[in-house]
């Protein structure tokens, strides 16, 4: 089977839009699509994103900026433009996306595959994994052999070879083929709004029978999506920071 995992599209659907298209494009087709939350906040298109995704996708998972939009967590540890563009976010959302949004569920499992937006130690107080020391304890807290998260907004491929080697971080530019005994952690990165330098939308594909595990980067029309964040009066920080990969 093959899984597209996406992750923290962030209201962004010229991003989404696109991705979803280099899924549905791919030679060898996609089986399911997974999706790890974070549908909404900064973007400009919430209810959107929203549709698309109850609709493509067959497992989601409640992000932070979800959780925040419903209320559900304060935003006061936000930042000045997260917390301005999440008072946009919450006016926007319609009844049917809050309803929908409301009830996601913190984690899923999904054959020998977790899936949690931050961290599968403590799910609900949304840490951020990012050194190899941060993932490597994460390691012990699985129940499965595989575990798919985002948050962090930058990809990696974190590999363990047994119980009591340290993991890698495999390159992301390569797919990467994973060994029988081997456990893996894999933040699939950003859709909506990418960290790591690199301005294009990012998403994951794991092959099951092949074992494999492919970090995908599909360009986008982002100066439509800053167009739209522009009218909608998102911060310009957030507006520039998408044609930045930061
Ligand atoms: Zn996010």
């Amino acid at each position: 089977m093959r899984i597209a995992f996406v992750s923290d599209i962030h209201g962004n659907l010229e991003a989404l839009e696109s991705v979803l298209k280099n899924i549905d494009g791919q030679a060898t087709p996609i089986d399911k699509i997974f999706c790890l939350g974070d549908i909404v906040g900064y973007g400009p298109n919430p209810n959107e994103c929203v549709e698309l995704i109850k609709k493509r996708a067959s497992v989601v998972i409640v992000g932070n900026h979800d959780y925040a939009a419903l209320g559900k967590i304060s935003i006061s540890n936000f930042n000045a433009y997260a917390k301005e563009s999440m008072y946009i976010t919450r006016k926007m959302l319609s009844v049917e996306s809050i309803k929908y949004l409301q009830d996601l569920p913190l984690t899923a499992q999904h054959n020998n595959i977790t899936m949690v937006h931050s961290t599968p130690d403590e799910p609900e107080i949304w840490q951020y994994a990012s050194t190899i020391e941060q993932v490597a304890d994460l390691f012990p807290y699985l129940k499965t052999s595989m575990c798919f998260l985002g948050h962090t907004h930058i990809p990696y491929i974190a590999v363990k070879k047994n119980i009591n080697s340290n993991p890698i971080f495999e390159k992301c530019d390569d797919v990467i083929k994973l060994n029988k005994t081997d456990s893996c952690i894999v933040n699939v990165g950003s859709v909506g709004q990418p960290r790591d330098k690199k301005i294009d939308a990012c998403y994951a594909i794991h092959d099951s029978d092949k074992n494999s595990i492919d970090i995908i980067r599909v360009p986008y029309d982002i100066k439509k999506t800053q167009k739209t964040m522009k009218e909608n009066k998102i911060p310009d920080y957030l507006i520039d920071r998408i044609a930045k990969g930061r």
